[in-house]
This record gives structure tokens, C-alpha cells and sequence, in this order.
């Protein structure tokens, strides 16, 4: 998936902090890392600011969201198209963790 098509998608705002520009910049992150086995197809990717970006760094959604109960229920809210294994991965992170 394009990187412009993962923006309109989202509407132009990080699916983990809800901002957008101008107030921070757009990047396409990968929620399962492309290290990790994780493509570029539409339910894998997503758009999130620079910051939010960067302090996910390589680490899977799941475990970036587990503590981030802000960003978790805005990730959920957000990304309905995330395919349903990585949005059940992200679920069960959090329960576990508690
Ligand atoms: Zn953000």
C-alpha cells in the first residue's frame, strides 16, 4: 500500500496520539515490524507521527500499546482495517500484562 493511500486513510492523523499536521509529521509504521515477518499490505501498516514512531522504534504494536492505555484504545478506535490477528495481538497483550 502507497504511502499517500495509508495517510487518506487514516485522515491525515497518527492513529496512536490522534495529531496531525502541522503539528507533527507523518510516517507509515509497520504494527507488526518488517524484521518481525511483517509486510506492507494495508493491514499491516499505519500512519503514526514521527514521535510516536520513534518511540515505538522496533518493537510490535502490541508490546509498544501494552502500557499506553491512551494510545491502545485510540489504535483500536482508529484502525478497524488492522487485520484481526495483530488487533487480537494487541488485546491480549494488555490483558495478560494486566
Ligand atoms: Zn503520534
Amino acid at each position: 500500500m502507497k504511502r499517500d493511500a495509508v495517510f487518506a486513510r487514516d485522515d491525515h492523523r497518527c492513529v496512536y496520539c490522534g495529531e496531525g499536521p502541522p503539528e507533527v509529521e507523518l510516517t507509515v509504521d509497520h504494527v507488526e515490524p518488517r524484521r518481525k515477518g511483517g509486510d506492507n499490505s494495508s493491514g499491516n501498516l499505519v500512519t503514526a507521527c514521527e514521535g510516536c514512531n520513534r518511540s515505538k522504534g522496533g518493537l510490535p504494536a502490541w508490546a509498544w500499546l501494552r502500557d499506553r492505555t491512551p494510545e491502545r484504545t485510540r489504535f483500536l478506535a482508529r484502525a478497524p482495517y488492522v487485520w484481526p490477528r495483530l488487533r487480537d495481538a494487541v488485546r491480549e497483550a494488555a490483558r495478560l500484562h494486566g
